[in-house]
């Protein structure tokens, strides 16, 4: 069974289900007021790899992700561009799903967008109100988190130290530094709604709790993000359901930072820093590839140079994947995987991903599988040389990796020139078996040379 790091006990633990064969996810997804930026990118790649992974596990994963499209930031771009806050907040969440196609992240089960609960929140509020829980100042309403048990879980801390380290708001009637808004009452030229307490609009962190409690009920399986949102954006939405006394996410995962250039990506703002920027210059495999040969809970460093490098290997996988097809007749061709080295490479790679998804332990065994097989095709074992292709297929399709080498199909006159050059370079007549290269390249082939013969694929 998968283990995965709980930020709420700061261990490794076994994933244990609310119902068994399904996992339910809320991972809290962008506001849309810009370019989705490699921080985003990071964290829709880590846990669409890990419900790929889960699903390849044969459990049905039900995964939610919101859209946030009412927020201060989007209210500022709005005023700043002469827009109004659902032009702004359409227009990027556009932009963001060009860019999770592109990076073939699967589209949520269901995203939810925060203006579509307003009432639900109003309704949550209401009930906080009623115990007590929630009080009202100049500028809005408030959660009192004395009220709620545990408070400082998941930042691992008590709420004394909490209170000491927090920023004191100035003009803020709030009672304690660390209490939150849960409703703003209106202000001149900002898009408002009715309460009960008067105009206003939802504070950011009721949302995720009445989308997440919603559409998945009670003790819900896991609740994902990036690491910078453990404090105070999740802390506050469990704070919500724990003072209610609803259960809420049964275990806590974190993804890490993206650094470029050395700097923490927030700080840094030249090239690369938006993700149709770095799909603009790379494969987009390239990105999920260097988030793969990391460890979802530590930092990546993105540039162009670990890019380009994810791109190299990319390459041999597509290599590796072109000469199986070219090589091996359909007489070879398994539809198991049978033979030691692709059924070890392959029980690895569960292994690895099953300890708190080890993904550059078992990437490593995605291309040490590549490896074997080619040594395999060399040696012309053709069937366990397939058994390691359907090996790399089955572990590359796990983690959402695609193949780019299904290779045209290669017709009776390519066929006859690739034997001619074979034959003009065993008889080291390399005249004429460059001529024969040239004539394939003419008629659109890219050529190799390998051990066994020429190899061609479409360029
Ligand atoms: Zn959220």
């Amino acid at each position: 069974m998968v283990k995965l790091h709980d930020t709420a006990t700061g261990s490794v633990k076994e994933l244990e289900l609310r119902r068994d064969g399904e996992v339910s996810m809320y991972v809290c997804g962008p506001t849309v007021y810009g370019f989705p930026h490699l921080g985003h990118g990071r964290f829709a790649l880590t846990f669409d790899i890990l419900r790929r992974y889960l699903t390849f596990c044969g459990l049905n994963v039900v995964y939610v992700s919101n859209i946030t499209d009412i927020d201060d930031k989007i209210i500022q771009r709005a005023h700043a561009e002469g827009k109004t806050c659902d032009e702004i907040a359409h227009f990027y969440e556009e932009k963001w799903w060009e860019s999770m196609d592109a990076l073939s992240i699967l589209r949520p089960t269901y995203t939810p967008h925060a203006l579509d609960y307003v009432e639900g929140m109003v309704d949550l509020i209401g009930k906080l109100f009623n115990i007590d829980a929630a009080y009202e100042t100049s500028d809005g309403l408030y959660l009192d988190v004395s009220k709620v048990e545990g408070y400082g879980l998941l930042a691992h801390q008590d709420l004394k130290s909490l209170r000491s380290g927090a920023r004191v708001e100035i003009d803020s009637n709030k009672r304690s530094p660390v209490d939150f808004a849960l409703w703003k009452f209106a202000k001149p030229g900002e898009p408002i709604w009715p309460s009960p307490w008067g105009n206003g609009r939802p504070g950011w962190h009721t949302e995720c709790v009445v989308m997440s409690l919603d559409l998945l009920g009670e003790g819900f399986d896991i609740h994902g993000g990036a690491q910078d949102l453990i404090f105070p954006h999740h802390e506050n939405e469990r704070a919500q359901a724990v003072v209610l006394g609803r259960k809420f996410a049964r275990h806590w995962v974190h993804n890490g930072w993206v650094t470029v250039e050395g700097e923490k990506m927030s700080k840094s703002l030249d090239n690369y820093t938006t993700l149709p920027e770095l799909l603009s210059h790379h494969d987009p495999r390239a990105f999920r590839l260097l988030v793969l040969r990391s460890h979802y809970r530590s930092p990546i460093e993105v540039t162009p140079e670990t890019l380009t490098d994810s791109e190299a290997a990319l390459g041999r996988l597509d290599a590796f994947v072109r000469r199986v097809l070219n090589e091996i007749q359909d007489s070879y061709r398994g539809s198991i995987i049978s033979g030691k080295d692709a059924s070890l490479h392959l029980e690895n790679f569960k292994a690895a991903m099953d300890n708190d998804l080890d993904t550059p332990g078992a990437t490593a065994q995605l291309f040490e599988c590549i490896s074997r097989g080619h040594i395999l095709l060399d040696q012309s074992n053709y069937e366990a040389a397939w058994s390691c292709y359907l090996a790399v297929c089955e572990m590359a399709d796990a983690v959402g990796l695609e193949r780019k080498s299904i290779p045209g199909r290669i017709d009776q006159k390519t066929m006859e020139t690739i034997a001619a050059r074979d034959q003009a370079r065993s008889q080291r007549d390399y005249a004429l078996a460059d001529k024969l290269r040239d004539e394939l390249v003419s008629m659109g082939w890219a050529v190799e040379d390998s051990p066994s013969g020429t190899r061609v694929h479409r360029s």
